[in-house]
């Protein structure tokens, strides 16, 4: 019987694997004398610490992280501190990390494991990939490192170690191509278990420190003599770039309605982009946002400011900020109530305030502009007057 392409493709990589026995001893080798140590999630094997190093570490690099994770660990000292907290203390605490979606998943996950698991992270990966932000290698990661289990990790930097040493031209992000590196990175762990901490942090090191998607430090590599990527010096080839995709574009509008030295923000909404976040009011359409302002006050003047990108991972965001000024009570300007934002909980934020509180990224950089007076208005306009002629 013949057997499928991608299972050849497969077996063709674990049969190299095998081929390079010396892969996971020269790793662990590399990795004592020249892997990172002394980090503070590498101190202990507490599941919790390590979860929430891991869970802070996706899509997020080292430095940045630490600050983050001693505060964390300061304020909620395990994982029923963290269950029992505020999810807006939670939100506020990982202001600045990016990726908001894992600190909604973090706060969910800690009252899991409190509610169904008496408090205690389950050892095995398996489980582990079942509760809220943990993927498969999330959950390999902390079962390693709490467990010496014998479980594989691959994330972006893993991969391409991979694909460059195997020189594996499939494309990790197909379907096949994910199956083939689960595989290929299954059949390279060491056997002994109490190996698989100092590899597992070696991959993480290497991929992190030596193999980087830019430049690589081949010559530093204790890969570099079985690497079929530096031997045929198609390093750069590797891994296949992912399919072209179009990225779709969404429009919006804000509202940044000024009093003194404040703005108006809202909460947001639980789910969805930016949850839990405070940001300024959103409208779909220019015309519902000045229809907002309107019936707020027939005279104020609203100054559209230059438009903004900001990259999300499945689509771009083009927004336009609407600067309205107003010194009325803060009670005559609700929050608009046809924005599609509007959520219980609108506060206005003193605009020194904004490098600490709990906001979007892009949110912060227009309200410190503003602070700064770096912005250049576009073109003012009356709302009331735009109104009349309608
Ligand atoms: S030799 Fe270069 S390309 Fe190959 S694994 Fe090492 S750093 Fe990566």
């Amino acid at each position: 019987m013949t057997r499928p392409a991608s299972k050849l493709v497969i077996a063709a990589h674990e049969a190299r694997a095998s081929a390079n026995p010396g892969f996971a001893a020269r790793l662990l080798h590399w990795q004592g004398g020249h892997g990172r140590r002394g980090l503070p999630w590498q101190q202990t094997r507490d599941p919790y610490c390590v979860w929430l190093a891991e869970i802070m570490l996706q899509q997020t690099q080292v430095a940045t992280v630490i600050p983050y994770y001693q505060r964390f660990v300061a304020r909620y000292a395990d994982v029923r501190a963290l269950a029992a907290a505020r999810s807006a203390d939670v939100m506020a605490l990982w202001s600045g990390l990016g990726y908001y979606a894992r600190a909604r998943s973090l706060l969910a996950c800690a009252q899991i494991v409190v509610a169904e698991f008496c408090g205690r992270f389950p050892p095995a990966s398996a489980v582990l990939a079942q509760l809220p932000g943990i993927g498969r290698s999330t959950a390999a990661a902390i079962a390693v490192f709490c467990s010496d289990e014998r479980a594989p990790i691959l994330d972006g930097n893993v991969r391409r170690v991979l694909a460059r040493h195997f020189g594996v031209a499939a494309d990790p992000h197909s379907a096949s191509g994910e199956r083939s590196f689960w595989a290929l990175a299954h059949s390279l762990l060491p056997r002994q278990r109490t190996r698989m901490p100092g590899y597992t942090q070696g991959l993480m090191d290497l991929g992190a420190t030596i193999c980087t998607r830019s430049a690589p430090k081949c010559s530093d590599c204790p890969l570099r003599a079985s690497c079929v990527a530096y031997r045929q010096q198609r390093v750069n080839e590797f891994p296949a770039p992912r399919r072209a995709r179009a990225v779709p574009v969404r429009k919006a509008h804000w509202l940044v309605l000024r009093r003194g030295g404040s703005v108006l923000l809202e909460l947001r909404p639980p789910r969805g982009v930016w949850g839990g976040l405070l940001a300024v009011p959103s409208f779909p359409t220019r015309a519902a946002l000045r229809s907002a302002v309107r019936s707020m006050s027939e005279t104020a003047q609203v100054v559209a400011l230059p438009m903004r990108r900001h990259a999300f991972t499945h689509f771009e965001l083009e927004f336009t900020p609407h600067v309205v000024r107003t010194e009325r009570a803060a009670q005559a300007w609700p929050a608009p109530a046809n924005s599609a934002t509007a959520q219980e909980g609108n506060i206005w934020l003193s605009l020194k305030r904004a490098d600490a509180a709990a906001l979007p990224a892009p949110v912060r950089t227009l309200l410190i502009d503003l602070r700064d007076g770096t912005l250049s208005p576009r073109r003012p306009t009356a709302a009331a007057a735009s109104a009349r002629k309608q």
